[in-house]
């Protein structure tokens, strides 16, 4: 069985528009395999907020292959094995979406992720975006570079079943009771109508200032709203939590900011990811977000 770690980068906010791949193989207890890949988008529109990100140009990959062509080597690998990512929910739903983009069948896949190992294993108030969970278990990697990014995910992993004496991926994530991550037409589903909604929005029928907003499941079961608004003091997510009511950070706040969409029920992952370029990689503060970077 294959484990792979994987990351995308994207060109933009469409989860089908994926512009790079980093792949990491473990076997034996150590990362064995890497590889990376450029990609060209299906269409040639990059978001100044994602090369802000990633450092790809529309000029890179213009001569590099489409997702299906650059993702066929290693689609058996995926398939057949365990996939990893680190906010697995988003590079699932690229992969989904990416594939879809081109008609391409989507391989039954068996995800996990270790932005929700890491929260299991590696709690930290600073919480468990990948440089920070990294940094703090010493793994050095050059971050927003898929291929660094891939093996930096595989590396958590690796430290988390040498923490749990976990023998393997399987029996890490059973041991923590977490549920595979699958990449299906659901999330395409999910773009389409996330994309219908901003199609709505850009037609003037909301305000031109993106109104980002999400529902999300708490722990006992209720549902919650989290806004980001635009304060004088600048972009400030609110919660409808018992918490975020008394204007303490709650970890709806913490999901959103790590891009944890395992809750999220309002079936706009895409504005996670713009919630996130909003924010960029400035320090938050206990419910005000801080030095945002421009939308
Ligand atoms: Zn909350």
């Amino acid at each position: 069985m294959s484990v792979v770690a994987i990351d995308f980068e994207t060109a933009n906010e469409r989860r089908d528009s994926a512009c790079a791949v980093g792949l990491a193989w473990i076997e034996g207890g150590r990362v064995v395999r890497r590889e990376s890949r450029l990609i060209r988008p299906p269409q040639m529109r990059f978001s100044p907020g994602n090369i802000r990100i990633h450092g790809i140009l529309p000029a890179d990959v213009r001569d590099a292959p489409t997702f299906p062509e650059a993702m066929a080597p290693f689609l058996p690998d995926l398939a057949k094995g365990v996939v990893l990512a680190h906010n697995a929910g988003f590079d699932m739903g690229v992969l989904a979406a990416s594939l879809g983009a081109y008609g391409a069948p989507v391989p039954t896949l068996t995800g996990h992720c270790t932005l929700q190992i890491a929260r299991r294993i590696f709690p930290d108030p600073a919480g468990c975006g990948l440089s920070k969970v990294a940094s703090r278990l010493g793994i050095r990697f050059e971050h927003h570079d898929a291929g660094e990014d891939a093996y930096a995910c595989a590396e958590i992993a690796l430290a988390a079943m040498r923490e749990t004496g976990a023998r393997d991926v399987p029996d890490l994530v059973r041991g923590l009771g977490l549920t595979p991550i699958r990449a299906t037409n659901a999330a395409r589903r999910d773009l389409e109508r996330s994309t219908s909604a901003r199609a709505l929005r850009v037609a003037g029928a909301t305000p031109a200032v993106a109104e980002l907003r999400f529902s999300l499941r708490g722990s006992t079961g209720n549902r919650y709203v989290v806004v980001l608004e635009e304060n004088t003091g600048g972009p400030y997510l609110r919660c409808s939590c018992p918490a975020g009511t008394h204007r303490r950070r709650c970890r709806h706040v913490d999901a959103l900011i790590d891009g944890d969409i395992t809750d999220l029920i309002s079936n706009n992952a895409e504005d996670v990811e713009r919630l996130r370029l909003r924010i960029g990689d400035a320090v938050v503060g206990p419910v005000r977000v801080k030095g945002a970077a421009a939308a």
